[in-house]
């Protein structure tokens, strides 16, 4: 029988275990059914097949985006104030202003990503700053790491009783905390959640990438999930990370890690070890180098975790934990080593730890030991330049330190953090490949990362037999670049454009 589809003429890296570079592609039902010369697959098409040239374009396999937030993302571009470069505290009145001014009617002004580090006042920003905009109605704004939020006065109020005199003054609250200034901005309703889910889903589409693992966290934001698959409308794959607070919910419905189909799948539990290093929240092992005294936050002890992870497993669950800080890190893995020994042998759960910025020898070494596998975002490379600054030279060696990663044999997916960072995948892949000046002994290849942000992303998902890479009865799930990442100047990766995000066989 001829084939439905072909693609031909392409430099196709297929990224299979061999490393097999190929020029054309047949796909079935959304499947790759062969994989070869443009001459052979040729000879597989018949009257009613579909051929699409490739004009000789790169191909690299679809982009597995490992942690980010796209509800989030989404309805920061189409509800909040973007705070993104602001660089001083005047600018973000000014962007708060202007917000306001589109948007007349609106109860209450939130602000989404604003990065002290490049203020021109050398300052946060506080509630006085926000009370120049108005004290009428409510204002948030939030650090891009979303572990620190800045309040006006309208907004704290109402919880006045229960914060400490530093927070009143200042308006800055942190970790659990902030929760205290999200609660008087009314919820999404459900026509802003659909456009912030469909706008982000798109957003990831045309960069390349063709499955996220975005966090959700509420039963409202699962039901939108479920009605866009069911409705035909979701632009990439979805496997959703889900809090652990609402762990029932799915045993309920008799769902787990895995659950589901093509489009929309159960991912890992997602649990919460510490805070974040540009807030001074994550867990060091000793105090962070420019604020002595201060060692962050452990949010709980290996026994507790070790106690949450014998729950998750039972419900046959894989776990997400954020880790940022050493202490953080050691800790979770001794959590999972503690709740290992019955049936999880070698991690047969896959739990992974999300971020790992701070690493050590002695970590490394145990990761690769308990199979421990790893989520990170290499372009916090780049954009946490004050890292360094944070935790000193000698222990900036090990952070985000992705070659000695791999050459411990430690495996690891990659993502964006986004909103935290931008949805790039080529930015991603100049940022582990370029690096910054301090840490070059950590660089990875073109191939090294882009394995990582596929293979390797696909494997810490369970999805090795389905994605990330371009084999007979895979996903034909790839992306068409307008350069050629593994021939251009490696200064000029960020510079490349992703032509088109083919899914399923489908064109953008
Ligand atoms: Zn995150």
């Amino acid at each position: 029988m001829a084939a439905e589809k072909v693609f031909v003429n392409g430099r196709i890296y297929t990224l299979d275990s061999a490393g097999t570079v190929a020029e054309a592609m047949a796909v079935e039902e959304g499947r790759i059914t062969a994989v070869g010369s443009t001459q052979d697959i040729r000879a597989l098409a018949g009257p009613g097949t579909q051929e699409i040239d490739l004009t000789g374009k790169p191909v690299i396999p679809g982009c597995i985006d490992t942690h980010c937030h796209l509800i989030m993302h989404g309805s920061a571009c189409t509800r909040s104030a973007d705070l993104t470069d602001c660089r001083s505290i005047r600018e973000l009145q000014q962007r708060l202003r202007v917000h306001w001014a589109k948007n007349p009617n609106t109860k209450c002004i939130v602000g989404e990503r604003f990065d002290h580090e490049i203020f021109g006042e050398g300052r946060w920003v506080t509630r006085q700053d926000l009370d120049e905009v108005t004290s009428e109605i409510p204002i948030v704004v939030a650090r891009l790491c979303y572990h620190a939020v800045v309040a006006n006065t309208a907004t704290l109020t109402p919880s006045r009783d229960r914060l400490n005199d530093e927070q009143w003054e200042t308006g800055k609250l942190t970790e659990d905390d902030v929760s205290l200034a999200w609660s008087q901005v009314p919820d999404c309703t459900p026509e802003e959640l659909e456009n912030a889910a469909i706008y982000a889903f798109n957003d990831a589409r045309s960069a390349g990438i063709t499955s996220v693992n975005t966090q959700i966290d509420s039963v409202e934001e699962l039901e939108l999930l479920r009605r866009l698959r069911d409705e035909g409308r979701l632009p990439v794959r979805v496997r959703f990370q889900w809090p652990y607070r609402l762990m029932g919910k799915l045993v309920e419905e008799g769902l787990k890690t895995t659950s589901g189909d093509d489009f929309l799948r159960v991912g890992a539990i997602k649990i919460f070890m510490d805070g974040s290093m540009g807030a001074r929240t994550c867990a060091m092992c000793e105090e962070f180098t420019d604020e002595p005294g201060n060692r962050g936050n452990l949010f709980r002890s290996d026994d507790e975790l070790a106690e949450m992870l014998v729950e998750v497993q039972r419900n046959g669950n894989q776990a997400a934990i954020h880790t940022i800080g050493d202490l953080a890190i050691s800790t979770a893995i001794r959590g999972i080593e503690k709740a290992m020994p019955k049936g999880n042998t070698g991690n047969t759960h896959r739990h992974r730890l999300e971020h790992v910025a701070q690493m050590s020898p002695k970590i490394l070494h145990d990761m690769a030991r308990l199979n421990v596998m790893a989520s990170v975002q290499p372009q916090f490379i780049v954009t946490d330049f004050w890292t360094h600054e944070r935790v000193g030279p000698e222990r900036y060696k090990f952070v985000y330190p992705f070659k000695s990663m791999l050459d411990a044999g430690i495996k690891f997916g990659m993502g964006s953090d986004c909103p935290v960072e931008r949805l790039s995948t080529m930015e991603l892949l100049h940022r582990a490949v370029n690096r910054d000046a301090m840490s070059q002994k950590e660089c990875l290849t073109v191939e090294e990362t882009l394995r990582a942000y596929t293979n390797g992303s696909a494997y810490i998902c369970f999805e090795e037999n389905d994605k990330g890479s371009l084999e007979v009865g895979k996903l034909a799930d790839f992306v068409v670049l307008s350069e050629d990442p593994f021939t251009i100047d490696k200064s000029h990766l960020g510079k490349i454009r992703p032509v088109n995000t083919v899914l399923g066989g489908q064109m953008q």
